[in-house]
């Protein structure tokens, strides 16, 4: 078990948000997580599991115990006429293991290309992209409970997956189901079917498959053209502090759709399959005028309004207050317009 004290998180995280961690330890291997709960001071410590920090905003100096995850390991642990099952260690970059499986011959991740963060925090808020989630590839994931030190293993139908939700962002409620801040997830196990077919639902895909007149795309194609549009549309993290998307997607009722296509004709939504619509996040941020504003250093990307970024850099850049000052002035605005109250996606610590 690895301990360090007063540990700058600037480089942990991918808004570049300065903070410091009291203490922090590398999770290496599950042992260490044991080792960390024994101890007479960390044990008993309040705890924050971190991954690649690409999720997250910090508003200050983080007290509880950064539980920084790093174990490795990819491997095919099973395999039948159907499908081939492939485990990860939690620690393992997202997008590396999606290159990882396709360089093995095994397609069905290549949508998700260039996710940034952990595989070990996919499940936490059900990671998609360009019509998959991951709850359309998961097959089980193992995890330590912090409280007890029970390690123990959950199946698809026990994660309460969602739209960028899961059982691992809700505190425990009156059912006991949410694992909020209790549970640190160790490895993940993907199930990538043998009969492979090509997701091209999103628009973006269809634009690229019309343009290169590839009637049927390889995973590897897809992949690319995945990589392509994403560079093209979203701020580097290496480049421009940011979080991927600031605010999920609303849905509302047919019945408040019509009522504000009524007033905003021009509104981009989806109808998913369950009769409810999906409203786009961007376009209502976009349509309040945000786009490209600031407040302080932090700021409304120019080429995509539902991403926020720092726009400064080293010690100067935004603080977690300007970034999420800057939120709530983008909520009020949405919510007095449309009436509709916009979620954030990171988890602000
Ligand atoms: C440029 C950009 C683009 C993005 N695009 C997308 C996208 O297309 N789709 C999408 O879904 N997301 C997207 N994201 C968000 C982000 O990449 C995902 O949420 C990712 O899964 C976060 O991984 P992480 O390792 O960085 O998690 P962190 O930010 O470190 O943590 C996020 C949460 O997960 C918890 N957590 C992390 N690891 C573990 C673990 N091992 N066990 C238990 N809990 C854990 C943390 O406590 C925290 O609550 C984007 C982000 C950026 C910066």
């Amino acid at each position: 078990m690895l301990v360090e004290k007063n540990v700058p998180l600037q480089p942990y995280n991918t808004f570049r948000i300065v903070a410091r961690a009291q203490t922090l330890v590398r999770v290496l291997r599950e042992a260490d997580v044991q080792a960390l709960l024994a101890d007479p001071e960390l044990g008993p410590a309040p705890k924050f599991v971190l991954g690649g920090g690409s999720n997250i905003v910090l508003t200050g100096d983080v007290k509880a115990v950064v539980l920084k995850v790093e174990i490795m390991g990819r491997r095919l642990v099973a395999e039948s006429d159907k499908a081939w099952i492939v485990e990860f260690g939690a620690g393992e970059n997202w997008h590396e293991a999606v290159g990882w499986t396709l360089a093995q011959g095994r397609p069905g991740l290549e949508n998700m290309a260039l996710i940034p963060g952990t595989v070990g925090a996919a499940p936490v808020q059900n990671i998609g992209a360009y019509g998959v989630e991951l709850q359309d590839r998961f097959e089980s994931l193992d995890a330590i409970d912090l409280q007890t030190g029970r390690p123990f293993t959950l199946e698809a139908a026990q994660c309460g997956f969602g739209y960028r939700d899961s059982v691992f962002k809700h505190a425990a409620g009156p059912q006991g189901l949410g694992l909020a801040g209790r549970a640190l997830i160790t490895r993940v196990r993907l199930r990538l079917p043998k009969a492979w077919k090509p997701e091209l639902g999103y628009l973006d895909l269809q634009r690229r498959q019309a343009e290169t007149g590839i009637e049927r795309p390889t995973a590897q194609q897809i992949h690319d053209w995945v990589c392509e549009i994403r560079r093209a549309k979203l701020p580097d993290p290496a480049v421009i502090g940011n979080a991927g998307s600031f605010f999920k997607n609303p849905t509302v009722t047919p019945e408040q759709c019509a009522d504000i296509i009524a007033r905003e004709p021009k509104i981009v939504h989806y109808l998913l399959d369950d009769g409810t619509v999906k409203l786009a996040a961007g376009w209502l941020i976009d349509a309040c005028g945000w786009k490209g504003k600031s407040i302080g250093q932090a700021g409304v990307y120019e080429k995509q309004a539902l991403v926020l970024v720092n726009r400064g850099g080293g010690d100067n850049g935004a603080t977690g207050g300007e970034v999420m000052t800057l939120a709530k002035a983008i909520q009020t605005s949405v919510y007095e317009r449309f009436g509709i109250l916009l979620e954030p996606e990171p988890v602000v610590i």
